[in-house]
């Protein structure tokens, strides 16, 4: 197994990416799933990963938090992966931040999205144990959320309000391409 370079939105390759996935009922096929996904993460870089984004259209993600050096407040999740997950609940509050994806330009454009500052989600874990989790990091919320909605089909372009797309910008220099 090796990297795959995330499919990309407006591509025949990239029509994984508005397909709504199926749950895994296999653990092994989850299992395998989360390595490839792994992979490609390490390789490529970012917080997080989806199926649909390696082409298959299967209800597993993975998200990769971790403090950095800058110390700019992420949790320290570490490698996490999220099998079936399903989102119980979510905090009416929200907060604004940009973002960017692996499947949308390679990860160079970056759009305000609103979401929730907290969730509670249920998922199996990698032994196959289910499991509910209160996130209550706005960040990880985010990534959660991001990445969940990969699962039904979205991109975080179509959660965007219309008078804030005049705001998307591009970041060349984060052009995963460029490993
Ligand atoms: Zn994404």
């Amino acid at each position: 197994m090796s990297a795959i370079l995330p499919k990309q939105i407006g591509t025949p390759e990239g029509e994984s990416l508005f397909r709504q996935s199926e749950k895994i009922t296999d653990l092994k096929e989850g299992i395998k799933i989360v390595n490839s996904l792994k992979e490609t993460l390490d390789y490529y870089g970012g917080v997080g990963l989806a199926a649909p984004q390696i082409g298959i259209s299967k209800k597993v993600f993975i998200v990769h938090l971790e403090p950095d050096k800058d110390d700019t407040g992420l949790p320290n999740v570490g490698l996490k992966a999220y099998i079936n997950p399903e989102i119980l609940d979510t905090a009416h509050e929200t907060n604004v931040y940009a973002e960017g994806c692996l499947s949308v330009f390679y990860a160079t454009l970056y759009g305000a999205i609103a979401r929730s500052n907290c969730l509670k989600i249920k998922y199996l874990d990698i032994k196959g144990k289910e499991r509910i989790d209160e996130i209550d990091h706005p960040f990880h919320a985010r990534v959660i959320l991001h990445e969940n909605d990969h699962l039904n089909g979205k991109v975080f372009l179509q959660r965007m309000k219309p008078e804030d797309f005049s705001r998307l910008h591009w970041e060349e220099d984060l052009d995963i391409r460029k490993k």
